[in-house]
């Protein structure tokens, strides 16, 4: 079945789903997105993701044609047509045509574009054995340049960060923000558990509010994990007991190496096993 992709109002076979060369989502990165997952054919936390989504367009002033009920309404008619039982979506509103230049007066009709796939996730060794992973140089945005609460189609950052990861043959390195502390990955949040204790970088620390992040801390809440938010240091990381990477795509992921340290007994913790376990079941509740 050729992919059907959601374009302005209108599901259209992918071929067809095209956005103009002029547009400032291309030209500037001027827009925004939202990564969702499907599991048995609904759409796991999606209000949340709509929330967020909102949240993203007031902060760089991009106004959404369309209200929150038509964009959840527009997700789930995406996923239905493409006939997913699981899968990623990829939610995207750019800035929309305009002019050679930064002036958003210039530009209209901002685009809105759904596309729901097949997921490819991390090999599920991964998850069994832990992954292993650096600190990067390239700190992530600082806020006052661009606050990393808003899901930007401006990626740059994480992506240099991404490429030193990809550089030393890892999938993930973590990004500290301007100050020198744990900010989050570069596609994922970070937690670590210490004597028992789970942390994770406060939403101050220059993050994405990860969806997954807010759901793994609800559950660690339900399971009466002591859990706190923190300002995390680098050597935070070295010394934790077990360290955990989530995110859509991820879910909840084991570290177990971090900058050539061996974290904790080198293989995934209790409290990891026991929240990608929770986590598990939740996303199929
Ligand atoms: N941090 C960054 C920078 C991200 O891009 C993402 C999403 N890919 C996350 C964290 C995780 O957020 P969520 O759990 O909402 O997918």
């Amino acid at each position: 079945m050729p992919k059907l992709i959601y374009l302005n109002n209108k599901l259209v076979p992918e071929e067809q789903a095209m956005v103009s060369v002029f547009d400032h989502g291309l030209l500037y990165g001027d827009g925004i997105f939202e990564g969702l997952r499907i599991y048995s054919k609904k759409v796991f936390l999606l209000k949340e993701h709509i929330d967020r989504l909102y949240e993203s367009a007031k902060a760089i002033r991009l106004v959404i044609p369309m209200t929150p009920e038509e964009m959840i309404n527009a997700t789930n008619e995406t996923v239905a047509a493409n006939g997913l039982t699981d899968g990623y979506i990829r939610l995207v509103v750019t800035r929309g045509a305009g002019g050679l230049g930064l002036d958003i007066r210039r530009t209209s009709n901002p685009q809105v574009i759904i596309i729901a796939d097949q997921i490819k996730m991390y090999p599920q060794e991964l998850y069994e054995n832990g992954m292993e992973i650096v600190t990067a140089s390239t700190i992530r945005n600082h806020p006052q340049a661009l606050s990393p609460r808003v899901k930007s189609l401006n990626y740059l950052n994480n992506i240099l960060a991404k490429i030193e990861a990809t550089d030393q043959g890892k999938e993930e390195a973590i990004m500290m923000n301007h100050k020198g502390d744990v900010a989050e990955c570069t596609g994922d949040n970070i937690f670590l558990v210490k004597n028992g204790k789970l942390t994770t970088p406060s939403k101050d620390s220059g993050i994405l509010e990860g969806i997954t992040r807010n759901a793994v801390i609800h559950l660690a809440k339900k399971a009466n994990i002591p859990f706190e938010e923190v300002t995390m240091t680098r050597h935070d990381v070295y010394i934790a007991d077990e360290c955990f990477l989530t995110g859509s795509a991820a879910e909840v992921i084991p570290v177990t190496k971090v900058d050539g340290r061996q974290i904790g007994t080198g293989k995934p913790g209790p409290i990891t096993h026991q929240l990608l376990d929770l986590f598990r079941k939740y996303v199929r509740e």
